[in-house]
């Protein structure tokens, strides 16, 4: 195949070798590495650039996925994508507003909006697609935005061409100070959202809900909450909103299928006049083919088991016992969830802490700047509800090897 060469610093062309060097010198040139499967055991390679990958390493126990309830190879979930496929095909095929809108879809979307307590639900083709699609088609004029949330609500934020300030992570008061200050200089005909993650992917922290329901509603703005890392884990397979009880306070709830849920695909709970409007003003959704069937009904049948199975229990007896396993061993581990942000502190240390857990088949990957602030790299260890008990007790034996050869504990 003939290779458009050009000739690097062409005037008016792109320089993306010069780039990529760039990222090397800053050491943030990332690869991607293939998993053979995608489950708590898998083989991964080194990244084969244009080639297929090989296997040929071992097998490595994965503290590393989303994938929490471990639901990606339960047999239920991939007989309903199956399932889907015969009876309504692998693609949607269109935008939902054409022709991509299928008895699947409308189904996923019911047993979202009971979980979530709300009058409807809209799934998008991705998280990220949902919250783009979501906090542009508000067009709010200030998005308050939590300093730690997601990329995909910094990029929202952008597009929205909405003016945003961000507030300390997870501090009301800041939040309520900042509001302060916007109503003494502002308009008061000003739409306001304020937006947060439920729980923060790399910090395992969770957003005191019920006190930023009180502010929103003292100032008459609306709340608007991520539950990416807590769908499908609390109260009746919900999240943070079920588990605090604020179905009726919070005005917009999103989250993901990629996650608890196994699938891929993001939505938006909340009444019906907000479906609606995002049925027609959410570019995401308006522009983009409708969520694949077999990604819709993998989630429905995931949201199903996490509702009435006991694999929310035992993730949690996994994230309890690890986190109290690693502590005693010497570690610091941070938030309060099933995310255990086990702290190192300097960059490097973080990186070879994760090399020597690699070398003794644990994958668990090492947080650095930028995604975390200077002096705060950790590992973010994820347990899954299908790992063993012998898993995590291997997992905590190689934690304490590899710290101590690494020198950290
Ligand atoms: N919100 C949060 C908090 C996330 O962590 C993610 C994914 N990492 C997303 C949104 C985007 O979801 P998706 O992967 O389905 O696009």
């Amino acid at each position: 195949m003939a290779d458009c060469d050009r000739t690097p610093g062409d005037e008016r062309g792109f320089d993306l070798a010069e780039r990529l060097d760039e990222r090397d010198r800053r050491g943030l040139r990332r690869d991607l590495q293939p998993v053979d499967r995608v489950a708590e055991r898998s083989r991964m390679a080194a990244d084969p650039n244009g080639h297929p990958p090989s296997f040929t390493g071992d097998e490595l126990l994965v503290f590393a996925a989303n994938n929490y309830l471990g639901l990606t190879t339960d047999e239920r979930v991939r007989n309903a994508a199956a399932q889907a496929i015969d009876a309504v095909g692998t693609g949607a095929g269109a935008s939902r507003l054409l022709t991509g809108d299928t008895e699947v879809h409308r189904e996923l979307e019911r047993a979202l909006a009971d979980t979530k307590g709300t009058e409807r639900a809209l799934a998008f083709s991705s998280g990220y697609a949902a919250n783009v699609g979501t906090i542009t088609a508000l067009a709010p004029d200030v998005v308050f935005s939590d300093e730690l949330n997601h990329a995909s609500i910094v990029d929202a934020c952008r597009l929205a061409d909405a003016e945003t300030v961000v507030y300390d992570h997870c501090d009301p008061d800041d939040l309520s100070q900042r509001m302060d200050r916007r109503s003494a200089d502002a308009a008061g005909d000003e739409s306001w959202l304020v937006v947060t993650d439920s729980v923060f992917s790399m910090d395992g922290t969770v957003a005191p809900l019920s006190e930023l329901c009180d502010i929103v509603e003292e100032y008459g703005a609306w709340l608007m909450v991520d539950e990416a890392h807590a769908t499908g884990l609390y109260r009746d397979g919900g999240g943070i909103v079920q588990r605090d009880e604020l179905e009726n306070r919070v005005d917009v709830q999103m989250g993901t299928l990629s996650k608890a849920l196994a699938s891929q695909g993001g939505y938006v709970a909340g009444n019906e006049a907000l479906v609606e409007h995002l049925v027609n003003a959410a570019r995401s959704f308006v522009f983009s083919t409708g969520l694949a069937p077999p990604a819709a009904a993998a989630a429905r049948k995931a949201l199903q088991i996490a509702r009435a199975d006991d694999r929310r229990d035992a993730l949690w007896v996994n994230a309890a016992t690890l986190r109290d396993r690693l502590t005693d061993a010497g570690y610091d581990v941070r938030g309060e969830t099933q995310i255990l942000p086990v702290m190192v502190g300097d960059r490097d240390d973080a990186l070879d802490l994760a090399a020597a857990l690699r070398e003794r088949c644990v994958a668990a990957p090492a947080i650095r700047p930028p995604t975390v602030p200077d002096g705060t790299s950790r590992i973010r260890v994820a347990p899954m509800a299908t790992h063993t008990e012998s898993d995590i007790a291997h997992c905590v034996d190689v934690f304490r090897e590899a710290g101590t050869e690494v020198g950290i504990l």
